[in-house]
């Protein structure tokens, strides 16, 4: 159904998913990560209805990012199909259910005060976070997560380099309170930081 009249930016990739009455395309963003789907679907009239929806929890700012990013997309499908689109949707409860995502463990792990016992933060273990995609599928994933949990928290990927591995960095992505432009830092650097959060709390 998508023809080869649909421009694509560069940075965007996309799969197919065949459904009972219609296609799915699944949007992937190279520095974003997924973006959500457009969900075709023919209606009872005949006519062809697409839906826009975007992954992630409403109250993500990066869901609002991937939203200005799905839904030219939506307006370029419906044009060249003619038919209607309907505003991003990122209540995707009434749309057809997304293929199972492979089962998938976050490893995460919450620092506690040395003294008051207190979560003071936490730390999200994402190992196969090569790219800047790949932080931003797992920061949105665990984004209620680390929302509820309100304590500065990091998504730390794989060590990278070769040798001993208290001496190789990982790129750090802190994602909470606020975010930050991703760091690449040793274990010497990163820990005596995070020691802080659990001796100072109760000083
Ligand atoms: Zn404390």
């Amino acid at each position: 159904m998508m023809t080869s009249g649909f421009r694509l930016p560069p940075d965007i990739t996309f799969d197919k998913q065949v459904l009972q009455n219609g296609m799915a395309y699944m949007f992937r963003h190279q520095m974003l990560g997924e973006l959500g789907r457009l969900v075709l679907q023919e209606a009872i009239d005949g006519q062809t209805c697409i839906e826009c929806e975007v992954v992630g929890d409403p109250a993500d700012p990066m869901t609002a990012k991937r939203a200005a990013i799905m839904q030219p997309l939506g307006l370029e499908l419906s044009r060249i199909l003619g038919a209607p689109a309907g505003a991003p949707n990122i209540d995707p409860a009434k749309l057809p259910p997304r293929s199972p995502e492979p089962k998938e463990v976050i490893e995460s792990q919450v620092i506690p005060c040395d003294r008051c016992g207190k979560v003071v933060a936490m730390l999200i273990f994402a190992p196969a976070a090569i790219d800047s995609g790949r932080f931003e599928d797992c920061a949105r994933k665990m984004y209620t997560q680390y929302a509820a949990l309100n304590v500065p928290t990091w998504i730390i990927g794989p060590a990278l380099g070769s040798g001993p591995l208290m001496d190789r960095p990982a790129d750090m992505l802190k994602v909470w309170p606020k975010r930050e432009s991703m760091q690449r830092l040793r274990p010497a650097e990163f820990n005596p930081m995070i020691e802080k959060f659990a001796t100072r709390h109760c000083q």
